[in-house]
C-alpha cells in the first residue's frame, strides 16, 4: 500500500499488492465460521463441485469455492468485504453435492452474520428487519391485496399478526434482545440520512 501512496484511489486499487502473506491470515476467522455454521469448513479440498453447482456463478463473479478457500486460509477481511458474499441464493445445491459433506451454504450464512456485525449488509435486509418489527411480517399485507382477498371471500387480513397485533410485542422483544432493530435503524440512517 505504501508503495502507491498518493495515487488516485482507483489506480491505488489496481496496483494493490495481490500476493498473500501469512500475516493476512487470521485462524480465528475459520474458528468463528465453523462455530456459527456448524459445518466442517476446514475439510474443503477445493474440488470445485460447489461452484459447478451454483446458479449464481455463471452470471456473476461469485465463486463459492473461493469463499471456502478464504475460510480455510482465514482471510476474513477479503471475504467479508466482497459484495459477491450476498449473491448466494441459499439453494443448497453445493451442500447437496459436496464430497466432503461440508455445507458451503452455511459457511456463507456464517460469513454474512459476521459481516453484519461489522455493518456490512445490503439495505434490503435491514428494511426487512424494520418491516418484521412493525408488522410481524417481512412482506406485510397491503390495501390492493386486502381488496383481492375480499373478492376471494377471505378476511381482509390473514389470521396472523395482522389480525392479532397483540403478538407483535413478543416479536419485538426477540429482535430487541439481539439489538437487530436498533442496528438496522442506525445503519439505514447512516446510509440514507
Ligand atoms: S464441493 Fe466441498 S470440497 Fe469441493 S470445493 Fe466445494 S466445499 Fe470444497
Ligand atoms: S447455496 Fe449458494 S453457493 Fe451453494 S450452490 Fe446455491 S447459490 Fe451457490
Amino acid at each position: 500500500m505504501a508503495r502507491t501512496k498518493g495515487y488516485p484511489e482507483a489506480l491505488e486499487k489496481k496496483l494493490r499488492d495481490q500476493r498473500y502473506y501469512r500475516e493476512d491470515s487470521d485462524p480465528e476467522f475459520l474458528k468463528k465460521v465453523r462455530g456459527i455454521s456448524r459445518t466442517v469448513a476446514h475439510m474443503c479440498y477445493q474440488c470445485g463441485t460447489c461452484t459447478g453447482s451454483c446458479p449464481s456463478a455463471p452470471r456473476s463473479t461469485y465463486r463459492i469455492r473461493k469463499f471456502m478457500r478464504r475460510a480455510v486460509l482465514g482471510l476474513e477481511n477479503e471475504a467479508l468485504t466482497d459484495p459477491d458474499l450476498w449473491l448466494c441464493t441459499t439453494c443448497y445445491s453445493c451442500s447437496d453435492r459436496c464430497p466432503r459433506d461440508i455445507l458451503p451454504t452455511d459457511v456463507i450464512m456464517a460469513m454474512r452474520n459476521l459481516a453484519f456485525k461489522r455493518d456490512i449488509v445490503p439495505v434490503n435486509f435491514l428494511k426487512t428487519v424494520q418491516a418484521i418489527y412493525s408488522s410481524g411480517h417481512g412482506v406485510p399485507n397491503n390495501d390492493v391485496n386486502r381488496a383481492a382477498r375480499e373478492r376471494l371471500g377471505l378476511t381482509r387480513d390473514p389470521p396472523t399478526t395482522h389480525m392479532y397485533p397483540e403478538y407483535i410485542k413478543g416479536i419485538q422483544k426477540i429482535l430487541d434482545h439481539y439489538k437487530l432493530k436498533a442496528n438496522a435503524d442506525r445503519i439505514v440512517k447512516e446510509r440514507e440520512g
